[in-house]
């Protein structure tokens, strides 16, 4: 039987038969992948932590008559503070979902962005959705829907008064190019976007952000995201 090894993230998993696992692994190498745990629900498998949602670790995969099956993983990282605090364990559930939704094939530099946020969350206490916000900006990034907000997408004159997400393009536009369907973006909001584009994860905690801009940043976000992708994330 082929062997393969990858390096991947456990992004989703469901009950298969009475005692396996179905899995949704995100691989550093081939993207997403489904491969089965056998026999994982008991207390003394071997695999069971393997198989847990955000577990990053090394995976050996054999082929099987109906998929790949997972016969061995090496944990790097289960992230263990994700599931003892509830604000945390739903952000990175809306951080795996809307990787879920939207990469398919392998992308190591969104591979290399969602273990960061994941550790921001887990780790480094970055308040609250702010990493999944910084991931929200990377995923549009990294799939050519790039928020620019120095430059109007339309005219390309530069953004002076007041700002507009266009939602049909997924891009910023000035009060000359906004359409019925643009949505104005407010000073609040605006700053707050900037500030979370130019922010790696890790200085995340660090940064001030007033007037509930986080909050306004990541609706407006979130109905970019259903514009884009046809689809809603997981959100609490
Ligand atoms: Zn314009």
């Amino acid at each position: 039987m082929a062997k393969t090894k990858v390096k991947a993230l456990v992004i989703g998993a469901k009950d298969s038969k009475e005692k396996d696992k179905l899995v949704t692994l995100f691989t550093l190498e081939q993207g997403k992948l489904f491969v089965y745990f056998k026999g994982v629900k008991g207390e003394k498998a071997k695999l069971k932590e393997a198989k847990e949602l955000f577990t990053f670790g090394e995976f050996i995969l054999e082929e099987g008559n109906f998929g790949n099956i997972v016969t061995e993983a090496n944990i790097i990282d289960s992230f263990p503070l994700l599931r003892k605090d509830l604000d945390k364990y739903y952000e990175a559930c809306s951080i795996l979902d809307i990787l879920n939704k939207t990469t398919k094939e392998a992308n190591p530099f969104i591979f290399l962005q969602v273990l960061k946020a994941l550790k921001a969350v887990c780790y480094e206490n970055s308040p609250k959705n702010y990493a999944l916000i910084k991931f929200l900006l990377l995923v549009f990034e990294s799939s050519g829907y790039t928020l620019n907000f120095d430059t109007c997408s339309g005219c390309k004159s530069k953004l002076t008064g007041k700002k507009y997400l266009n939602v049909e393009y997924g891009e910023i536009v000035c009060s000359n190019c906004k359409r019925l369907t643009s949505i104005e973006i407010g000073q609040a909001t605006l700053s707050a976007l900037k500030i979370f584009k130019q922010t790696p994860f890790e200085k995340l905690k660090t940064v001030k952000i007033g007037g509930g801009g986080e909050m306004k940043a990541l609706n407006i976000l979130t109905e970019n995201f259903e514009w884009r992708f046809g689809c809603k994330f997981f959100r609490i």
